[in-house]
């Protein structure tokens, strides 16, 4: 393809502004599907992906517009896939900038703007959903101006619903997104921008091409992983695979190499010739690195293999997760695994148990802790430690100093919600940096600790703010601070699956909730139980559960039989998914309700 006719861009938007329906338009309308082939929201193509409504694998559509040739690149939608973005927009020159015209500038529009800015991006506003009543375009179009402070003069005024703007979108593309440069005679260098397992293909690559070309027979280098692969096919989506003799510079399409793992193609390696190499790879490699923890374990212990087969399969797909055998004293066999985040915790879990459909316990989610610990005889310095799972923990006595992982966090709210928002933040240890007035909105900037958000942070902020807030962050680093275990106990016995690792001022208050909570989740038994939350041997707070009267059916007065099965059926179905602790059951949704701060 002639490198002046080639345009690379990806579309930015806040969650719901349209960017799917938007995508699937541009597709539909260069003729990319038949009419009858338009399955609603082409690129988000896994079933989670559809009923969340999110997009999680980066995918690219090749698109024809008036003798140019168009690839638009689709970006993961949230936080927890933040490098696979900033690979993505890394392969574009331009941006389409979806702002929903009745919602206006939202928290992630920014941080993905100004991400694209970074890149150099041309960005070009569109103005989506003018056909709601609630459309406001010339509010939102200064909002674009005063909030990211770009011009909107020429912004789009487009309903992706309705068909209106897409031909004019287009061609501002064309006309406004340069094109990219390369120098077709250099040494091959294209970066991976994503990978995935596909069970006809194998692994396929999505590579955006730099210098050189790639094709079909070539010996190619990844540079990062050092390994060498044969490509055996090379193409285009359309969004149908179609099969390309090569693809040159600023192209960006797939090959397949007859790899078996995803872990081996890496996002944001560089592939070079292997007989004629480029000098360096590109900038901006980064191996993600899971951050947040837990147990998986099958609620039936049968299930163990299962789960063991199941996760793997997963895993081939998802080079970003990780796991690895786990046994505990009440839960038997499991799996420690890693995830980006808990979005991603939830979608593994939810494959798990949809797909393959296991039953789970997930035990309470950790960050990775630093520790020092103090010299034994002999060492010259203290020994540094990573810390996975709070059963794990050291002796205290044997801790010199305990760091955790920090988040700076950006929320963005209509002002009326800035109080109780403030008072989340702050009770979750949280320091403010900054607070902006925009219009009726407030733009909040927090640091926080990440141990603090990832239960259930962003729920509390949806359901405080009634959905309206929205919230994006970034990793800043480790601070040191006064962390404890606190080992929950019951009948005496503790409970690992639901120890964690908090903040002494705040574990008093952890500790009772969740006794509190596990009150209410444990069914009573012939005995009475006592649920203790306890830091070291020192407990910190407790909750008894009485025991049982004879005759759980004797609250149904009298004569009603089909409410009475119905209390049978339900006492059955809920032993089924228990699990045992000593002489006590704990039903499986009480692992995760109790995890859930009040
Ligand atoms: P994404 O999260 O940015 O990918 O957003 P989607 O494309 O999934 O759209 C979110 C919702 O907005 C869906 O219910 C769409 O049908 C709807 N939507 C998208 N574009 C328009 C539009 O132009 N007008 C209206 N009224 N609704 C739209
Ligand atoms: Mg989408």
């Amino acid at each position: 393809t002639d490198i002046t006719k080639i345009r690379n861009f990806s579309i930015i938007a806040h969650i719901d502004h349209g960017k799917s329906t938007l995508a699937d338009r541009l597709i539909q309308r260069t003729g990319g599907l038949a009419d009858r082939e338009m399955s609603e929201q082409v690129l988000d193509n896994m079933d989670i992906e559809k009923e969340r409504g999110i997009t999680i694998k980066a995918q690219t559509v090749r698109l024809e517009w008036k003798g140019h040739v168009l690839n638009l690149m689709d970006t993961p939608g949230h936080v927890d896939f933040a490098y696979e973005v900033s690979r993505s927009l890394a392969a574009c020159e331009g941006a389409l900038l979806v702002v929903d015209a009745a919602q206006g500038v939202e928290a992630q529009t920014l941080a993905n703007v100004y991400q694209s800015i970074e890149h150099d991006h041309e960005i070009i506003p569109v103005i989506n959903k003018i056909d709601l009543p609630s459309a406001e375009p010339e509010k939102v179009r200064a909002e674009i101006e005063d909030v990211i402070g770009l011009d909107a003069s020429n912004a789009v005024l487009a309903s992706a619903k309705s068909g209106i703007g897409i031909d004019e979108i287009l061609d501002a593309i064309v006309a406004r997104i340069p094109s990219p440069r390369g120098d077709p005679n250099a040494p091959l260098k294209a970066m991976l921008v994503d990978s995935w397992y596909d069970p006809y293909l194998g692994v396929v690559i999505l590579v955006r091409v730099i210098d050189g070309s790639i094709r079909k027979g070539q010996q190619v280098k990844f540079m990062q992983t050092g390994t060498t692969h044969l490509v055996d096919r090379v193409g285009a989506f359309r969004p149908k695979i179609e099969q390309l003799p090569d693809l040159g510079p600023g192209e960006i399409g797939f090959i397949t190499a007859q790899i078996k793992e995803v872990a081996q193609a890496r996002v944001g390696d560089t592939l070079t010739d292997a007989k004629k190499p480029a000098a360096e790879p590109l900038p901006g490699f980064k191996e993600v690195q899971p951050v947040v923890f837990c147990g998986l374990f099958p609620v039936d212990a049968a299930d163990f293999e299962k789960l063991r087969e199941s996760i793997s399969k997963l895993r081939l797909n998802d080079a970003s997760f990780s796991f690895e055998m786990e046994t505990s004293a009440a839960l038997g066999f499991g799996f420690r695994c890693g995830f980006l985040g808990l979005l991603h915790l939830e979608i593994i879990q939810e494959r798990l148990m949809r797909e393959y459909d296991l039953d789970l316990i997930t035990t309470a989610p950790s960050v990775v802790y630093k520790m020092k610990l103090t010299k034994s005889a002999g060492e010259a310095e203290g020994k540094e430690i990573e810390l996975h799972n709070p059963a794990d923990m050291p002796d205290p006595n044997r801790i010199e100093e305990i760091q955790e992982p920090w988040i700076q966090a950006v929320i963005y709210m209509p002002d009326e919600y800035l109080g109780p928002i403030l008072k989340l933040c702050q009770d979750r240890r949280g320091i403010q940096k900054n607070l902006t007035y925009v219009g009726g909105r407030a733009q909040l900037t927090y640091e926080l600790p990440l141990n603090e958000v990832v239960f259930d942070f962003y729920d509390r902020l949806k359901s405080i703010s009634r959905g309206y807030a929205s919230f994006d962050y970034e990793q800043i680093g480790y601070r040191a601070g006064d962390l404890v275990k606190m080992g929950i106990l019951v009948n005496n016995e503790p409970v690992d699956a639901l120890s964690m690792i908090v903040h002494r001022s705040t574990a008093e208050s952890r500790g009772r909730g969740m006794c509190e909570r596990l009150k209410d989740l444990i069914p009573r038994h012939l005995f009475k139980i006592p649920i203790q939350a306890a830091i070291g041997g020192k407990v910190i707070a407790r909750e008894t559960i009485a025991a049982m009267r004879k005759d759980v059916t004797a609250k149904c007065y009298g004569g009603d039989a089909s409410r009475k099965r119905k209390l049978l059926d339900k006492q059955k179905e809920g032993k089924k998914r228990m699990r045992e602790y000593g002489s006590v059951q704990i039903p499986q949704e009480a692992f995760i309700a109790a995890l859930r701060m009040g």
